[in-house]
């Protein structure tokens, strides 16, 4: 089958949904939304975990290529913003700053008056004024926070650390606490159905489990071009909507391809299209915001899987040595997989589920070039390189010794970190008293031994006017095709310094407010 649109938009997430809509409100343009997951609106949505395997890339399997990582991402329509918990941080306007001095970027004013590129009203903050009032980012009522959050907050309280709530995007959130399985209710704000929807009413087309295989160019060097794709649409699940068209090879060409597959898919797609890569830098400075569980076990009962998953926070160490503490809760499945310890004892550790609280490290990480996506070609799928860097372990290190001592004083019993590593007298680092706490600074985090998780991976198709690793240009355009824009996370050159989904859909408002006000540079 054979297809023409003006704009293909290639990836419904965080930044395909938003740009689909802002495209659709700002021009007249013909313009196709693929997504390579199915399209899974809230009766399909069952509460289990197994049950949501679905709405996860390689079926919530996906790792770093020796398995030590997981690295979890959405693949459904509404990409990450279907499966994520809704923590809500404004983009850090310090290290937009520092990517203007570092990386030469250029524009992304945070000035409210400023017409960036010419285009009355472009500008970042009126691109996050309006993601903030479209996906609903508020502070939820204090009756909302469960056992798990207020148990962190008390824990921080007796060590002096600050703590903040989250802000959320959820509109009258029924508090069932299955935000990480998909919102039966739809009431978690994704791009499905707040940015999806309206592009959908303003005449965008969605045609979902759309593999695309590959981005065509015509011309050579300095004329290359992007002229549209190649991919097949395979067929859709009983749980999934139909599609329009029939399971099959599909090429589109198009005027303007917009690739917003996220930080794993986007630097992949690229390689197997063969983009330009002169310099050997498409997919590598990898970052990932590398998680370590805080587990305790209290000698009471805790109700943790009703509430809001999320809704305290603690930002005390972020300027000093970069990492946050989130407050976040894993349903039977996920929990057995991070309680460490094996057989008996770990039965019986899973026994202790009802009594069990959690928090996480989530660590700002260095960019370094071995960190990196590829495109395998022999088994078809991306290959994900990672390692801590040696000053990342160090920070990682401070950041468990705290959270240990947090979570002693939220009156844990006994507090765990998801590790076999033997520190200082103990075997593993499960402790009984505060005071073990310190045996954290001999933890080397070792791959297999020490469980770390991500789902937050950013950076390896980097905007970079004149750095190294700059792959794209500040509008997010390839330095080498003509009509091809990368915009979702994969664009930011390092890490944007927090939860990345409210700094991407901003870019990506801001980027669609630019496309359409710059129509005749793609010749539209
Ligand atoms: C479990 C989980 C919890 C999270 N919690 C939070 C949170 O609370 N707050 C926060 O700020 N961030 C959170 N995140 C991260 C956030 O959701 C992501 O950073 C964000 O969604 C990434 O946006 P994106 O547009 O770059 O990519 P995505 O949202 O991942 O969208 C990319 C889309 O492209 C599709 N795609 C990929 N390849 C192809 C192809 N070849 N053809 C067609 N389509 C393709 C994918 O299926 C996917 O739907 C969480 C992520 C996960 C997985
Ligand atoms: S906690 Fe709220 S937003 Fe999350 S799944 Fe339940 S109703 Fe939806």
């Amino acid at each position: 089958m054979k297809l023409q649109t003006d704009i293909v938009i290639i990836g419904s997430g965080a930044a395909g949904g938003v740009l689909a809509a802002t495209l659709a409100e700002k021009t007249d343009k013909k313009i196709l939304l693929l997504e390579k997951g199915g399209y899974y609106e809230g009766a399909s949505i069952v509460q289990e975990e197994l049950g949501a395997r679905h709405l996860f890339a390689d079926r919530g399997t996906r790792g770093t290529k020796d398995g030590s990582i997981a690295v979890r991402g959405g693949e459904c329509v509404g990409g990450g913003t279907t499966v994520n918990v809704a923590l809500c941080f404004d983009p850090v306007e310090s290290v937009w700053k520092k990517w203007k001095s570092e990386f030469g970027i250029d524009q992304y004013s945070f000035d409210s008056k400023a017409n960036d590129y010419g285009i009355t009203g472009l500008n970042m903050s009126n691109a996050l004024k309006h993601v903030r009032e479209r996906i609903h980012v508020h502070e939820p009522p204090d009756d909302m926070v469960n056992d798990n959050n207020r148990l962190f907050s008390e824990g921080c309280q007796a060590e002096g650390v600050s703590f903040k709530k989250f802000e959320l995007n959820m509109k009258n959130c029924l508090g069932c606490g299955f935000c990480t399985v998909g919102c039966k209710y739809d009431r978690k704000m994704g791009t499905m159905i707040t940015y999806i929807a309206d592009a959908i009413q303003n005449g965008v087309e969605v045609i979902h489990n759309f593999d695309v295989e590959k981005i065509q160019f015509s011309g050579q060097n300095k004329n290359k071009k992007a002229t549209g794709i190649q991919g097949k649409i395979l067929e859709a699940d009983e749980k999934s909507l139909s599609n329009r068209y029939p399971a099959g090879f599909v090429s589109i060409s198009a005027g303007l391809i917009i690739v917003a597959a996220g930080a794993v898919e986007s630097p992949a797609l690229l390689f197997r299209s063969k983009h330009p890569n002169p310099n050997d830098t498409l997919g590598r400075g990898l970052i990932i915001h590398p998680s370590l569980p805080i587990i305790g076990v209290q000698d009471k009962k805790l109700v943790n899987y009703r509430g809001i998953t999320g809704s305290m926070y603690s930002d005390h160490f972020y300027e000093s040595h970069g990492f946050y503490y989130e407050c976040l809760f894993g349903h039977p499945i996920y929990a057995a997989g991070m309680v460490p310890g094996f057989g008996a004892p770990h039965f019986d550790m899973v026994l202790n589920y009802p009594q069990i609280n959690g928090f996480g490290v989530m660590l700002i990480d260095t960019p370094v070039k071995k960190n990196r996506v590829l495109w395998n070609s022999f088994s078809q799928k991306p290959e994900i390189i990672y390692r801590l860097t040696e000053g990342d372990k160090k920070r990682m290190r401070i950041a468990a010794k705290k959270g240990v001592e947090i979570m002693f004083g939220s009156g844990a019993k006994k507090v765990m970190l998801p590790s076999e590593e033997p520190i200082g007298p103990l075997s593993r680092p499960t402790f009984k008293e505060k005071s073990q706490a310190e045996y954290c600074n001999e933890l080397t985090f070792l791959p297999h031994q020490t469980q770390i998780t991500s789902a937050h991976c950013q950076a390896t198709v980097s905007m970079g006017e004149d750095h190294e690793l700059g792959i794209l240009n500040s509008r997010c355009e390839s330095k080498y095709v003509k009509n091809l824009v990368v915009c979702d996370s994969s664009s930011f050159p390092t890490s944007c310094g927090a939860n990345p989904m409210v700094s991407i859909m901003t870019m990506a408002r801001y980027q669609g407010d630019r496309v359409a006000g710059e129509l005749a540079r793609y010749g539209l």
